[in-house]
Order: structure tokens, then C-alpha cells, then sequence
């Protein structure tokens, strides 16, 4: 049995106004990831995956194709990331392996602007390390980069339920708000190691 306390927000639910209000925190965490969690729990039940990792449940419903316990088990990882990634006035530095890779902070905002809003539907943007190389790439629905060999570093939940409240049907505002005002470097520095 998962639950919510097991996956908190690393800050209260007000801690990213103006840029993501509480009225969308507290929907993101404590309906959508909550309920991710309760389907998980009732899918599981009974099965071989209750008494293993939420890691292990995700790489072996990816293998077995088992597409409910997937989707629902690498939402609560997928979201947990996102959270994690975000803080308001932080003031954390873009790490010198992301300016080398894309030649500057503004180069890497426009291609992962450019990328958040092209991906057609609900998925994520993920800023991922692909062996040495640094990637930026797209995943539809509840994908992640955990399950393709690839070690994610930041993500941005472009989902509508992610910034409809907030920002209606303005995807680009939102990602601007991310880039801008919400990316957790350190998390990232955290991560290339
Ligand atoms: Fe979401």
C-alpha cells in the first residue's frame, strides 16, 4: 500500500504563487497524484507487484506491458519529479554542463519552450542525460525516461491539469513561468552527478 505522505510536496501548497497558484497545487497533489495513488493501490492488490518498489512496479509493468499498473505507478514517480524540481526564489545557478551543452541559459529556455509547447496532448518535457550527452525530449502521458535507459533531470508536467487553473489555454505562459521563475538548479546539479 502506497500513500500520499509517502510522496509530499517539498514545500506548501502556496509556496509557488504568483507563478502556480494553491488552488492548482493542492488539485495536482492532493487529487490527481492521489488518486494515481489509490488506483495503484486497488491494481496491485493481490498481484506480484505489492510487495516490491515503486521503481521495480514501474520497470516491470513497462516489461510485462501491464498498461494501467504503468501509467498509474510512473504518474507518482513522474509527479514526485516535477514537484521536486520546482522552488520560488530559490536562486540556484544553471549548471556549467547545461550552458555548455546548449550554449547558453537563454538557448536552453527557447529549445525547451520550444519542445513543451509542441508536444501535442498530455506528456512531459524532460531535460534527461542520455549516456554523456544532455537531451531535452518529450514523452507522451505518463512515459518517463526511467524505463528507457535514460537518467531524467528536470521535468515539466504539460498535462492540462498541470495549468488550466491558472493559465487557461496558455501553455506558453506556464512553461515561461517554469523557466523563468520555477526551476530548481540545484535539483538538477543534484541529478548530473
Ligand atoms: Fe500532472
Amino acid at each position: 500500500m502506497f500513500t500520499l505522505n509517502q510522496f509530499p510536496l517539498p514545500y506548501a501548497s502556496d509556496a509557488l504563487v504568483p507563478y502556480i497558484s494553491q488552488e492548482t497545487l493542492d488539485l495536482h497533489h492532493g487529487k490527481h497524484v492521489a488518486t494515481y495513488i489509490n488506483n495503484l493501490n486497488n491494481l496491485i492488490k493481490d498481484t506480484k507487484y505489492e510487495s516490491v518498489s515503486l521503481n521495480q512496479i514501474i520497470q516491470d509493468s513497462a516489461k510485462n506491458n501491464d498498461q494501467k499498473i504503468f501509467n498509474n505507478s510512473a504518474q507518482i514517480f513522474n509527479h514526485q519529479f516535477f514537484f521536486n524540481g520546482m522552488c520560488n526564489g530559490c536562486d540556484a545557478k544553471i549548471p556549467d554542463e547545461i550552458i555548455k551543452k546548449f550554449g547558453s541559459a537563454e538557448n536552453f529556455k527557447k529549445q525547451f519552450k520550444d519542445s513543451a509547447t509542441a508536444l501535442f496532448g498530455s506528456g512531459y518535457t524532460w531535460l534527461v542525460k542520455d549516456g554523456e550527452d544532455i537531451k531535452i525530449i518529450n514523452m507522451p502521458n505518463a512515459d518517463t525516461p526511467i524505463v528507457h535507459g535514460l537518467k531524467p533531470l528536470l521535468t515539466l508536467d504539460v498535462w492540462e491539469h498541470a495549468y488550466y487553473v491558472d493559465y487557461r489555454n496558455r501553455r506558453a505562459d506556464f512553461v515561461d513561468a517554469f523557466l523563468d521563475n520555477l526551476v530548481n538548479w540545484d535539483f538538477v546539479a543534484e541529478n548530473l552527478k
